[in-house]
C-alpha cells in the first residue's frame, strides 16, 4: 500500500478482541499497514480480528514474531475512536479488548460485499413444516431483505445448518450471491419540519448554534412530557446533517424505536439507519459498514450504538437521559449517557441530554455550569400537565386482597362512563411477588438464587426474576408437603388485572408488561391498540412510563407509590420521583385534562410531597443537599464491587483479602466499606459479596481501584467486578 506507516516487516502492536491483557506484536505484511487499520492476525492455530494500535514494542525473539495475515477491507479506526475506546476502558476499568469487542459487534465484518452466498425465500413450500423449519422461514420473512449467510441464518433462527440445506434442496430457500448492501436513502435536512412555538423555536436555535460552533458542548434539554423536546432536538439533527456531519439518537428502549423511525421519516423524508439488539445480523452489518464509510448519516440506536465507527459524529442525542437502561449491567459496565459525553468531547461533537425528569447528575452539572440548560416548561398546544393528588391509604377502607382504593375506583368509574382511559401503574411483574405456605410458613424460593419465585399466572409458572428460571406451580408445599395451603401474597400486574375485571366487568383491560410483550413489534402493536382506544383500563409496569402517547388517557392511578422508597438505596428518592412523574405524564396529552392519583401510606413523605407539588427544583435542591452531606454522587465518587464465585468460602476469602489490601486505597484518599453479603446473596449459583469504595471528587478513584484489585489474586472461579458510578448504592 502506498504511504503505509509501517512497511513490510516492521513491528506493529495489534489490539485484538481476545481476552488478553496486552497488545500483541506482529510484523507488517507485504504491502504495509498503518495505525488504525483493521487486520487479521494469526493467534495460535486461529485467525482473529484486530486493529493496529501503534509501533510494536519488540523485546521478543524476532524470529518468533509472526506476520499480519491481511489488512481488511474496512475503513480504518480513526484516532478519535481509538482515544475514545482507551479512555472508556480506563474510566470503566474494562480491559481494552472488551472495549474493542463492543466496537466490532457486527457479524461478517470485513467480508467483501458481493462475495458472500446468501439465502432468500424461494417459490416452493416445505414438504413438512417442522418447528425448526418454521423458525427459519419466519426469520427469512421477518428480516429477509438483505438475505442471510448460512452462518447468520442458522444462528438467528437457532437451527443447525442441515435444516437450511434441507430447505434449499427442496427449493424453499434459494442461495445466491449477496448483493451489495443497499445504501441508506438520503435524508433531506431541508425537508420542512413542523412550525415551532416561540419557546420551541428559541430552544432549537440554541441547540443549532451549538452544532454550528463545531465544538464540544453538552446541553440539558429539560422539558415536561409533551413539550416537544423531540421536535426541538430534531432541528439540531437537521443542522448537523446539513453541515455534512453524522448524528446519533440514543433511545432507552427498543420498543420506542418503531414510532421514532416513523417520526424521523416524516421529518427528513426517509428512514435512517437503526442499531439495536432486535435488528437482524444483516441489518447490523449493513449499518456498521455504512456508518464507517460515512454513508449512514443518522443512526437511531440503543446504548451500544455509541460504539459504532462514525467517521464524523457531530451530534449525540440521549433521549430520556435519566433512564436506568442506559447503564450496561454486565460485561463492560458503562453508562451510555456518560460515555456519550466522553465521545463527544474527544470528537468535537455536541450532546443533548433530553428528559422531563433529568438525573441528579445532569441537573448538578447544569447547576455547576458544565452543561448548558434549556427549559420547556409547558406542554405544546392546548394540553396541560395533569393535576396530582394523593390518596391517603390509611383512611381508605380496603377489603383483603384488593389494592384499588374506593377513591381511585370512583375516579376510574367516571372515566369509564366518559369513555376515557385509565392507567394503573404497579411496578411488579407477574401475579404475586411471593408464594407462602399457610401450613408451615415456607416461602418458595429459586434453587439457583437467594430470591423468591414469582407466580406468573398467565404463563402458569413460577419464575425467578434474578435468573429467569421457571418451575411449575406446585399444589403441595415443597417443604411440608401439605396440599392446598399455598397462597399468593401481594399484588403483581396480573393480579391487579383480576381485581379490575371483578370490579369493572364491562371494561376492556390491557396489560403492558415485559412478560406479555416480548418483542419490540409485539409491544408496539399493543401500544398502538391502546392508543387507538381498544382498551378502557391499562395496567402496566415501568414499561408504560416511557414516552408513549395515549390521547384518550385522562387518569393515572399509582397503586403503591411507597414501593420504591423502601430499601436502603441512596437513589430511591430520585428513582421514585422520576418514575411516578413520568407515569403521571402519560395522562392528559391531548385536549382533555389529566389527573394523577397517588396511593400512599405516607402522604407527608418529602418525596411524595414533591411528586404532588411538581416543584422539581425544590426536590433536586433537597436531594442534592442530602447527597452532598453523605459524600454521595454526584458530589463524591463511588464504585460498587461485587466478588462472586461458586464456592462461598473461596468467595469470602477473596473479599477478605481485598479488605486487607485497603491500604492501597487509603493512600489515594479512597475509603473502603465491607465486605458484606450482597442483598441478593446468591444469583445463578454464585455467592455474591459486596464492597463499596467512596472517594472525594478529585481523588484518583480508578487508578487506586485498579491497583487494589490487581494486588489480590482471586480464588479459583472467583470474579471481582468493579462498577464505577453504580446505579444503586
Ligand atoms: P416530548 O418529547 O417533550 O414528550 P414530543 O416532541 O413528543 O414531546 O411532542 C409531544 C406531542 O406534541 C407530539 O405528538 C408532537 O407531535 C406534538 N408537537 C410538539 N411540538 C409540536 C409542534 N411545534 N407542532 C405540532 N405538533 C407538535
Ligand atoms: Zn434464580
Amino acid at each position: 500500500m502506498d504511504g503505509a506507516e509501517f512497511s513490510a516487516g516492521r513491528l506493529v502492536a495489534v489490539l485484538t478482541t481476545e481476552p488478553l491483557d496486552r497488545l500483541l506484536d506482529y510484523k507488517a505484511p507485504e504491502d504495509g499497514v498503518s495505525t488504525g487499520d483493521f487486520v487479521r492476525v494469526p493467534l495460535g492455530p486461529r485467525q482473529v480480528i484486530g486493529v493496529v494500535w501503534g509501533p510494536g514494542e519488540g523485546g521478543f525473539d524476532p524470529k518468533r514474531i509472526r506476520s499480519v495475515s491481511a489488512r481488511m477491507d474496512i475503513p480504518p479506526m480513526l484516532p478519535a475512536m481509538r482515544a475514545f475506546l482507551e479512555r472508556a476502558a480506563e474510566y470503566t476499568l474494562t480491559p481494552l479488548p472488551a472495549m474493542l469487542r463492543l466496537a466490532t459487534r457486527a457479524p461478517g465484518l470485513g467480508e467483501a460485499p458481493g462475495a458472500r452466498r446468501v439465502y432468500r425465500a424461494g417459490p416452493a413450500e416445505p414438504s413438512r413444516l417442522t418447528p425448526a423449519r418454521a423458525r427459519v422461514l419466519e426469520t427469512v420473512r421477518a428480516h429477509g431483505g438483505l438475505g442471510f449467510s448460512l452462518g447468520d441464518l442458522s444462528a438467528e433462527a437457532g437451527v443447525s445448518t442441515s435444516v437450511i440445506k434441507g430447505l434449499e434442496a427442496q427449493g424453499v430457500l434459494i442461495a445466491g450471491e449477496a448483493p451489495r448492501d443497499p445504501p441508506y436513502p438520503e435524508l433531506d435536512a431541508a425537508h420542512p419540519g413542523r412550525a415551532l412555538s416561540a419557546l420551541q423555536a428559541e430552544a432549537a436555535e440554541t441547540l443549532r448554534a451549538g452544532v454550528v460552533s463545531g465544538r464540544y458542548g453538552t446541553t440539558l434539554l429539560k422539558g415536561v412530557t409533551g413539550s416537544g423536546k423531540t421536535e426541538v432536538y430534531l432541528e439540531a439533527v437537521a443542522e448537523c446533517l446539513a453541515r455534512g456531519r453524522q448524528a446519533l439518537v440514543l433511545l432507552p428502549e427498543i420498543a420506542l424505536t418503531v414510532d421514532f423511525l416513523d417520526r424521523v421519516e416524516a421529518r427528513f423524508g426517509a428512514r435512517p439507519a437503526e442499531w439495536h439488539s432486535g435488528a437482524s445480523m444483516a441489518e447490523r452489518r449493513r449499518c456498521w459498514r455504512a456508518v464507517a464509510e460515512g454513508a449512514a448519516r443518522l443512526v437511531i440506536g440503543a446504548r451500544s450504538a455509541l460504539f459504532l465507527p462514525f467517521r464524523d459524529l457531530g451530534l449525540i442525542i440521549v433521549d430520556e437521559e435519566h433512564d436506568g437502561s442506559y447503564k450496561q449491567e454486565d460485561g463492560a459496565l458503562y453508562n451510555a449517557r456518560d460515555m456519550a459525553v466522553l465521545r463527544a468531547a474527544l470528537g468535537s461533537a455536541q450532546v443533548v441530554l433530553a428528559s422531563a425528569t433529568p438525573s441528579l447528575e445532569s441537573w448538578a452539572n447544569a447547576e455547576a455550569g458544565k452543561y448548558a440548560r434549556i427549559d420547556l416548561p409547558e406542554r405544546f398546544g392546548p394540553a396541560v400537565l395533569p393535576e396530582m393528588r394523593a390518596i391517603d391509604m390509611r383512611s381508605q377502607e380496603m377489603a383483603s386482597n384488593t389494592w384499588i382504593s374506593p377513591a381511585l375506583a370512583a375516579a376510574m368509574r367516571q372515566r369509564l362512563e366518559a369513555r376515557e382511559q385509565s392507567l394503573l401503574f404497579l411496578n411488579r411483574r407477574g401475579f404475586a411477588p411471593l408464594t407462602l405456605c399457610r401450613a408451615c410458613g415456607h416461602q418458595i424460593g429459586c434453587t439457583h438464587c437467594d430470591a423468591r419465585m414469582v407466580e406468573h399466572r398467565f404463563r402458569r409458572v413460577l419464575m425467578c426474576h434474578q435468573c429467569g428460571a421457571t418451575a411449575p406451580i406446585p399444589t403441595a408445599c415443597p417443604n411440608c408437603e401439605v396440599e392446598g395451603k399455598l397462597a399468593p401474597i401481594g399484588p403483581g400486574v396480573e393480579r391487579l388485572a383480576e381485581e379490575v375485571a371483578a370490579r369493572f366487568p364491562e371494561a376492556r383491560v390491557a396489560i403492558l408488561s415485559s412478560d406479555l410483550a416480548t418483542t419490540a413489534r409485539d409491544l408496539k402493536e399493543r401500544i398502538d391498540e391502546i392508543a387507538s382506544g381498544a382498551a378502557d383500563i391499562v395496567i402496566g409496569t415501568q414499561l408504560v412510563a416511557k414516552g408513549h402517547n395515549f390521547p384518550l388517557l385522562t387518569l393515572v392511578g399509582v397503586i403503591d407509590a411507597d414501593l420504591g422508597l423502601q430499601g436502603g438505596d441512596l437513589r430511591a428518592a430520585e428513582k421514585t420521583f422520576q418514575l411516578v412523574r413520568q407515569v403521571a405524564g402519560r395522562a392528559g396529552r391531548a385536549e382533555r385534562p389529566g389527573l394523577g392519583l397517588v396511593q400512599t401510606h405516607q402522604p407527608d413523605h418529602p418525596v411524595i410531597r414533591s411528586i404532588l407539588s411538581g416543584d422539581e427544583e425544590a426536590f433536586w435542591r433537597s436531594e442534592a443537599a442530602q447527597r452532598m452531606a453523605a459524600g454521595a454522587p454526584p458530589y463524591g465518587r463511588m464504585a460498587g464491587v461485587v466478588v462472586s464465585g461458586p464456592d462461598e468460602a473461596r468467595t469470602f476469602e477473596t473479599a477478605r483479602a481485598l479488605g486487607r489490601a485497603a491500604g492501597l486505597l487509603e493512600r489515594a484518599g479512597v475509603t473502603l466499606f465491607g465486605p458484606a453479603l450482597a442483598p441478593v446473596a446468591r444469583i445463578r449459583g454464585r455467592t455474591r459479596v459486596r464492597l463499596l469504595l467512596k472517594a472525594p471528587k478529585g481523588a484518583p478513584l480508578q487508578a487506586a481501584a485498579r491497583a487494589w484489585r490487581d494486588s489480590v489474586r482471586p480464588g479459583a472461579g472467583v470474579r471481582v467486578s468493579i462498577d464505577i458510578d453504580p446505579m444503586s448504592f
